[in-house]
């Protein structure tokens, strides 16, 4: 697909492009496409062996407007994190918790690799960023005791980690 303004206020890799990852239009994002519902189980019916049919026509919204926390310039995520490869699209500071920034993280398949979530935990840590993630139909927060009650708190009500 191709954005979401990432806010990432650091430096990091030159232009990347997508290459062959559909992670976006295949089904793991909630979107709308043209009026069809996408979600878990239900890529986009525009989505054809991993290409898009209606590539020079396709909408602003999400389609061009859509750029993952890996494809985002300012990306700090290595080049093997990927969407297709780590098994996860990072939306960067998709959320705001008491005014610092919360990356969320939604699997590609039923959970990220291993070694993407490993890589995530220790960039968070290092950089003072908030996450949270799901495996499965489980969210998960990580961050200061405080950020992981309030979203613990938010689940509990049935909300989403963002809250309603
Ligand atoms: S998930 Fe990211 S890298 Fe993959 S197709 Fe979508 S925007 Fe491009
Ligand atoms: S219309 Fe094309 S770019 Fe948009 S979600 Fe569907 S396959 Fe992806």
């Amino acid at each position: 697909m191709a954005a979401v303004g990432a806010a990432w206020s650091l430096n990091g890799h030159g232009a990347r492009t997508c290459g062959s990852c559909t992670a976006c239009c295949d089904g793991w994002l909630q979107i709308e496409v043209r009026g069809h519902k996408v979600g878990k189980g239900q890529p986009c019916p525009f989505s054809v062996a991993h290409r898009c049919t209606i590539y020079p026509e396709r909408p602003q919204h999400p389609c061009r407007e859509f750029v993952c926390g890996w494809l985002v310039a300012s990306s700090p995520l290595p080049d093997w994190m990927r969407p297709d490869q780590s098994d996860m699209i990072m939306l960067a500071a998709n959320f705001f918790w008491r005014g610092f920034p919360v990356d969320v993280i939604v699997p590609v398949g039923e959970h990220p690799k291993k070694k993407a979530l490993d890589w995530l935990m220790k960039f968070s840590a290092e950089r003072k960023r908030l996450l949270v993630y799901q495996i499965g139909d489980d969210w998960f927060a990580f961050g200061p005791p405080a950020f992981q009650t309030d979203i613990s708190d938010r689940l509990g009500r049935g909300e989403k980690p963002w809250g309603d």
